[in-house]
């Protein structure tokens, strides 16, 4: 023991003079001066102190002031000084890993090292850690997946947790276990850092943890609502019976002409883009003239305009706009491409930020692009709190966020877009004012706003819950209820009866709760049960290429587009796909259509012709390949095969296997101990038929292979 000591005491030394070599460096030096500007830097004593006398600590501070990139440096920094480096073992948890791995390689480039050295990160799939880290910055699941295998996080000296203002799902179950596990492990350090003030409500789970508040400094930002950007033009919104068709094409000719400030002009622009929304029914009536207002549409022409502005009368400064998704963020940037809309583009530099960016574009967001070109960023919620864009002094907010469907691989349903909390729209508002007063154009009216929630409802409370109590189950932390019976705020005890019983019905759970095969299986594929269900029967049954599509489908906005003014062509044109059978199958049909397609890069003209979404076509081909690894993982596929070696066309066997998958929603199964049917609910017509009991998936397999299942 003592040799090992004197080993440890040996490197930690070393490690010690090392940081301080790196430190005295120029660039140490131009470092640390950087650094010692953020706020979080002024309180770096009070926080070592804080946390060294206290096993759990709640640090919050506005959005920017240094707490990712800062707090976790300085615990490895002081623990190098104090030469203790060899011993320390600190854990950052990020909820994204895209934060993960940028955070990491900040904090590496801030220490002056390369990534993988004392700073490395973790995400599914992906990670660069080295022998030498001592800070690693992890996604919340991957932590939990650790806890999986050692319950008492042996060698880990301090776990933050950050952004846990987000009441992630993930995070709120960490939560949980970590408070068991405390006692347990008393020399054990836990921070917890939260950007917005209710930092309260996590001191007082963590029984009056010490709480230190980050003063931060922002500037003054202008905010306006839709009425007075609206007025800014003399326009105001009109009652929808005064408002008659025009074209999306009208309003596009009239937008691409808007430049020069002509205020008649600018007029007809606002006023052709709302009236060329596509009024859908709204409701939100909260106004007898907002009774027609559909804020998807209104909120896209509106960018587009607006942002015209911006670069042609505004001062200098990056503009941000926070869009409902991924999806959205693609359309309008290949739209302001394609068509110039912001005049030369040279002098635009127009960027995206969502949670499945490239690192390499992620860099850009952060450069100051040159004199005289604008930096327009097109971000989802992603920019809200965990990625700060210091040039800021334009934001545009379209009020609504949802998950994108590339968050399906990461435990959350495909959620439909929904109004954002008033927190959020103050934390957006408050990105226009990082370095210098700025501008919010808020894209809904004031009274919407006003029916916002103060903050949204943790993702605990608003989700099923049916992944969460495969996962509880799959770490052994006992009866469900009385699990999450602990949580920072418990689901309703309905919704974890809905859960467990839907887990039982589909196999995962048996009668006393525990993991089925099936159950276990699922615990590997962070989907919904039902989507991993699909893809588990799409692999046993050798019709797994078919089944990737369905299974990226549903997690992707509908490919199958309806202009209302084609709506006759565009129905002949998925029934083209369909023929006598469902959607799902027009969608096998239509991506392979497009798939040929791309070979010859005519993928866009077929989307053209077939009405069908580009974009979606896109996101489904990079979810399948996702799938594709999941499924390969977990050792269902040989990673041998490729996929078209499963590649099993029987209509009949895809149907049984999507509707299994679905059940009980859209088939219902009837057995006894000598047989077994599964039947579609709409006309009781047989998909499957076996001539021997089923408990599970898997035993449909041993039957199939038996032959005596019967596809019909
Ligand atoms: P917080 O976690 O409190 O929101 P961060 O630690 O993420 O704040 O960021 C602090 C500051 O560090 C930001 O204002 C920004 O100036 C800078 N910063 C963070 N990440 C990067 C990066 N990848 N590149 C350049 N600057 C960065
Ligand atoms: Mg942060």
């Amino acid at each position: 023991k003592a040799v090992v000591e004197k080993i440890c005491w040996q490197i930690s030394l070393q490690m010690r003079d090392q940081q301080q070599a790196r430190q005295e460096l120029p660039e140490g030096r131009k470092m640390l001066e950087f650094r010692s500007n953020l706020p979080a830097y002024k309180e770096r004593e009070t926080i070592l102190s804080v946390i060294s006398k206290n096993q759990v600590v709640v640090i919050s501070g506005e959005t920017g002031c240094g707490k990712t990139t800062q707090i976790p440096q300085f615990i490895l920094e002081s623990e190098i000084e104090s030469v203790r480096g060899a011993a320390c073992n600190i854990i950052c948890t990020q909820p994204r890993r895209i934060s993960a791995m940028s955070v990491s390689e900040r904090v590496a480039f801030e220490r002056g090292e390369k990534l993988g050295e004392s700073v490395g990160y973790k995400v599914r799939l992906e990670g660069m850690k080295g022998r030498d880290t001592h800070l690693l910055f992890c996604t919340t699941g991957i932590l939990l997946r650790r806890l999986l295998a050692d319950r008492n996080l042996k060698g880990v000296t301090h776990v933050i947790v950050d952004e846990i203002h987000e009441r992630g799902m993930n995070e709120d179950f960490l939560l949980i276990v970590l408070k068991e596990l405390l006692p347990h492990r008393p020399e054990l350090k836990l921070i917890l850092m939260s950007a917005t003030l209710d930092a309260e409500l996590f001191s007082s789970y963590f029984n009056g943890a010490p709480i230190v508040t980050i003063p931060g400094s922002t500037h003054p930002v202008r905010t306006l609502f839709l009425e007075n950007i609206l007025e800014m033009t003399g326009y105001q919104l009109t009652p929808s019976n005064q408002i008659d068709d025009y074209g999306q094409e009208r309003a596009w000719k009239m937008n691409k002409q808007a430049p020069r400030k002509r205020k008649s002009q600018i007029v007809s622009t606002v006023e052709d883009a709302i009236r060329s929304a596509d009024f859908k029914e709204y409701s939100l009536q909260t106004q007898e003239s907002l009774s027609c207002w559909n804020p998807d549409c209104i909120g896209f022409n509106l960018i587009e305009y607006l942002l015209c502005d911006i670069c042609n009368n505004k001062r200098p400064g990056a503009v941000l706009v926070f869009m409902t998704g991924w999806d959205d963020i693609s359309s309008l940037k290949e739209k302001l491409q394609t068509h110039t809309v912001l005049g030369d583009p040279k002098r635009v530099l127009l960027l995206t930020c969502h949670g499945s960016m490239a690192s390499s574009e992620q860099k850009l967001i952060f450069e100051e692009p040159e004199d005289g070109v604008r930096k327009i960023v097109l971000a989802t919620n992603i920019a809200e709190t965990s990625i700060t864009i210091d040039d800021v002094v334009f934001v545009l907010d379209c009020g609504k966020a949802k998950e994108t469907s590339y968050d399906a691989l990461n435990n959350t349903p495909c959620l439909l877009p929904t109004w954002i909390s008033k927190a959020s729209a103050h934390q957006r508002r408050g990105r226009a004012g990082r370095v210098q007063p700025g501008e919010c154009y808020h894209l809904y009216p004031r009274c919407v706003y006003q029916t916002f929630a103060e903050y949204q409802l943790p993702e605990i409370l608003r989700t099923p819950l049916q992944s969460l109590c495969l996962q509880i189950k799959s770490l052994r932390l006992g009866s469900i209820s009385d699990f999450l019976s602990r949580a920072l705020q418990s689901p309703e005890i309905l919704a974890v009866q809905n859960a467990v019983e839907y887990l039982k019905i589909i196999g995962a759970l048996d009668e006393n709760e525990n993991l089925t095969v099936l159950g276990r299986y699922l615990t590997m594929l962070p989907m919904e049960p039902k989507l991993g269900k699909m893809l588990i029967l799409g692999a046993i049954f050798n019709c797994l290429d078919p089944i990737l599509t369905i299974v990226a489908g549903l997690s992707v906005r509908d490919p199958f587009l309806t202009p209302l003014d084609k709506k006759d062509l565009a129905e002949a044109a998925k029934a083209q796909f369909s023929g006598a059978y469902s959607d799902h199958l027009a969608l096998v049909r239509a991506y392979k259509g497009w798939k040929d397609a791309e070979i010859d890069l005519r993928g866009y003209e077929y989307c053209w012709k077939n009405f069908l979404s580009f974009q979606s076509m896109k996101a489904i081909d990079a979810l399948r390949r996702e799938f594709i690894g999941l499924v390969t993982d977990i050792g269902l596929v040989d990673s041998n095969t490729t996929t078209c070696d499963t590649w099993s066309y029987d209509v009949n066997l895809i149907r049984a296997v999507v509707c299994y998958g679905l059940y009980p929603g859209t088939c219902s199964v009837v057995h006894n101990e000598k047989s077994f049917a599964l039947k579609t609910m709409e006309d009781g017509q047989v998909l499957l038929y076996s001539l021997c009991p089923i408990q599970c998936c898997f035993c449909l397999v041993e039957a199939y292979q038996k032959e005596m299942l019967i596809i019909t």
